[in-house]
């Protein structure tokens, strides 16, 4: 799981946490909103209600007189100035039933005959009611002898009525004529008794309209004092003078619901916050995994998996990109480095520690070149990329690394030794990134021909080799489609027995346009790195099965060479064997030479081939036995049939040297039950010696040269010059 980058981290958190955020204030604003609205709407409403029920009150006041001032008895006890009765019907009377506060009843001329005042106690007497009650019992009056009438079925009797302040006490001040109701007693309009009614607002009166209207805190306040919680609403007398306010605190329906939603918010706000950072952290993590398996696919398409150095793909591009940006006065060598002995290494420990000892070889190679771009190619190759002006440093760096490797590597419980061959390429202005690869390539090429251990710079020379290589490669390429300038040459081996021709080597000959007759060891080694030795070989394999089949009356065996490519190449075995099939020769009548290197190299797969093939009959030889530096020992231990004593070993006999190692050789190969030829036989001398040193076959040009196909189907049926034939 990749590790959080702090700041990244922090990001999942914060995210989330602000678009919860903004969500949660735009949902509470938006609630907000509607609730300042709703309580808006609710404060103009009590606002009016509040209104309709002062006049209400004004009105219900000159109502409620007119239940006992609209009566016979009424006027006729006023005139008559009954106290009691006045205050058994028009004072007492209406305090109790209807809780008015105060009742004055005047005569026709003003004068007060009779008063109630329902709380002394509490401020304005008769006086005081009279002195505000005098401009509406005056204008009541200029109506009354005006003969003004209710034109209302529901008022029985003109009225006059206010708001007023009285002693400091506001109240509603009704004004109404005491008339009769059965129109019996003649009144002179003008001339009737009034009533006057008061009600104050600021006593008990706020608190009962609060009950009966569900106001909260409704009260009388002479100001509104600056408080900003209660509402209120101005009292007005008709001539526009607020005499006080009601106050009260305002209902609302919008801030009680927001505040019960409040905690259902704040929940859906949490809830909102968890499944945001857990949608981010999910989309997160995921991108994140996202990048890093991008990261690492991009490290795979880069890197080499086993060392962790840059592959061949990286390399090239980098090495391009450093030629582009590379100052005119600097280069760059590019090193080319070849384990040797790497595949006996993976054959003989197994492929768990040739892995261990490549990835050991990649830490020695940074730790003796650390600023040095290193990469891996694939099996035991490697490329370092250096900048370096001097070529004198870079010489040094490969010796350097040619000793390092060269020091033993303990892997397991093994002590491994390899070594290992440079080759050096320096840049120059006019040389591709991966032409330079190829030249440090081909500088190794002649390092390991110098011996191996050692380093080669690229020089103009190889560089012609390089041209030339390269066109004999092309050139090579049309000759294996052409088929003409190609032929198959045998060279006779003789029995040293009888002196008969025991089998026929086959060798590969080239008559190119230009050059004229190529030797094979200018040619098989070319064939052998382009990958055309495997078309090669079958094309000589194809003209010995031909030769075989048409010499299948003789006891006669052809040998072909063959590389270690060709034998490791999957299909060999069963192509030579269907082509043997197809040509309807036998197995035993094939035999196929291989170099020591390549046996002893102990491939699995060439070890494959050569099992199967031999299974089948066919016969495998060592070619050119002991030049190579494998032990006779260990060689002797293959799985051949045939050794062929090397050219070396012939040569030496004359000065003495040689006989003794053939003895050996062919006493030892004897005892292991294999047969052994002589090859390069110059002399009479040297087939002499062989002979007498108990080989078993002869090769060489004393015996005959490789002849061209004619030649030697002459010379294998008897019609060939007797010179030609051996012994
Ligand atoms: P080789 O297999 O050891 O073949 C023997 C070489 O020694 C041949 O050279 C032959 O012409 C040469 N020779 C034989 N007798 C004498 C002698 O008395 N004196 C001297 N000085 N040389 C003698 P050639 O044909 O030039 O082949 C060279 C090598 O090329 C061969 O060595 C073999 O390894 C390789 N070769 C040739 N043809 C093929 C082929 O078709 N496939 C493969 N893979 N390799 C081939
Ligand atoms: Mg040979
Ligand atoms: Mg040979």
């Amino acid at each position: 799981m990749p590790a959080f980058p702090r700041r990244k981290h922090i990001a999942v958190w914060v995210l989330p946490f602000l678009i919860s955020s903004l969500t949660m204030t735009m949902l509470v604003g938006a609630l907000f909103l509607a609730a300042v609205k709703a309580d808006e709407a609710a404060a103009r409403r009590q606002e009016g209600l509040l209104q309709f029920i002062v006049a209400n009150l004004e009105s219900s006041l000159a109502h409620e007189q007119e239940s006992a001032t609209v009566w016979d008895d009424a006027v006729k006890f006023a005139r008559l100035k009954d106290t009691d009765w006045l205050a058994a019907n028009l004072g007492e009377w209406m305090h109790t039933y209807f809780e008015h506060d105060a009742a004055l009843v005047l005569k026709n001329d003003g004068q007060v005959i009779y008063d109630f005042i329902a709380d002394p106690s509490a401020g304005p007497d008769a006086t005081d009611i009279l002195k505000v009650a005098l401009p509406l019992t005056q204008t009541l009056k200029r109506r009354l002898e005006a003969g003004q009438r209710s034109d209302s079925a529901r008022i029985l009797s003109i009225g006059e009525s206010d708001l007023s302040t009285i002693a400091g006490r506001a109240a509603i001040v009704s004004v109404k004529p005491i008339v009769s109701d059965s129109g019996e007693i003649i009144q002179n309009p003008g001339d009737e008794y009034l009533h006057v009614a008061v009600r104050y607002l600021d006593g008990k009166l706020p608190g009962r309209i609060a009950e009966d209207y569900r106001f909260a805190d409704l009260g009388f306040s002479r100001s509104t004092g600056g408080d900003t919680r209660h509402s209120s609403v101005a009292l007005t007398s008709n001539s526009g003078e607020t005499i006080g306010y009601f106050r009260w605190l305002p209902f609302s329906p919008g801030s009680s619901v927001l505040s019960d939603v409040y905690p259902i918010i704040i929940l859906v706000g949490l809830l909102t916050f968890c499944l945001m950072s857990l949608l981010f952290h999910t989309l997160w993590r995921r991108s994140l995994n996202l990048k890093a398996s991008q990261e690492e696919l991009e490290h795979l398409a880069l890197h080499d998996p086993l060392t962790g150095l840059a592959n061949r793909a990286n390399f090239s591009l980098t090495l391009e990109q450093r030629l582009l940006s590379l100052p005119q006065s600097q280069s760059l060598a590019v090193l080319f480095i070849d384990l040797d002995h790497f595949k006996a290494v993976n054959d003989s420990y197994g492929h768990p520690v040739g892995d261990a000892l490549i990835k050991e070889v990649a830490s020695r190679l940074s730790l003796v070149a650390p600023s040095a771009f290193a990469s891996r190619l694939g099996g035991d190759e490697f490329t370092m990329l250096v900048e370096m002006t001097e070529g004198e440093d870079v010489e040094q760096l490969a010796r350097d690394i040619i000793a390092s490797l060269r020091n033993p590597f303990p892997i397991d419980t093994h002590h491994i030794v390899i070594g290992a061959s440079v080759g050096i390429c320096i840049s120059t202005p006019e040389v591709a990134a991966d032409d330079l690869i190829r030249h440090a390539d081909i500088a190794l090429y002649h390092a390991k021909a110098a011996g191996r251990n050692t380093y080669a710079v690229f020089g103009a020379h190889m560089e012609k080799l390089l041209r030339r290589r390269r066109e004999i490669e092309t050139d090579l390429a049309f000759a294996l489609e052409d088929g003409t300038q190609l032929e198959v040459h045998y060279q006779p081996v003789y029995s040293a027995g009888d002196g008969e021709i025991s089998s026929l080597e086959a060798l590969c000959r080239w008559h190119h346009p230009r050059y004229g007759a190529l030797s094979p060891d200018d040619f098989i080694p070319i064939a052998e790195e382009s990958g055309l030795i495997q078309k090669l070989g079958y094309f000589v394999l194809e003209d010995a099965c031909n030769l075989l089949s048409e010499m299948e009356a003789l006891d006669l065996t052809i040998a072909v060479n063959a590389s270690a490519i060709e034998l490791m190449s999957p299909g060999y075995a069963l192509r030579v064997l269907n082509t043997l099939a197809r040509y309807g020769v036998g197995p035993t009548r094939f035999e196929i030479e291989i170099t020591e290197r390549i046996a002893a190299d102990g491939d699995s797969r060439i070890a494959d081939a050569i099992r199967l093939l031999r299974s089948a009959g066919v016969r495998f030889a060592v070619d050119d036995f002991g030049r190579g530096n494998s032990s006779f020992g260990q060689l002797l231990n293959l799985e051949v049939d045939r050794i062929k004593i090397d050219k070396m070993f012939v040569d030496g006999i004359q000065d003495g040297g040689g006989m003794p190692l053939i003895e050996a050789i062919v006493q030892m190969a004897r005892h292991k039950g294999l047969k052994t030829t002589a090859e390069g036989i110059e002399t009479k001398e040297q087939r002499e010696v062989l002979t007498m040193l108990g080989c078993d076959s002869l090769q060489g040009f004393e015996l005959s040269r490789p002849l061209n196909r004619s030649q030697v189907v002459k010379l294998v049926t008897g019609t060939e010059s007797q010179r030609s034939r051996a012994v």
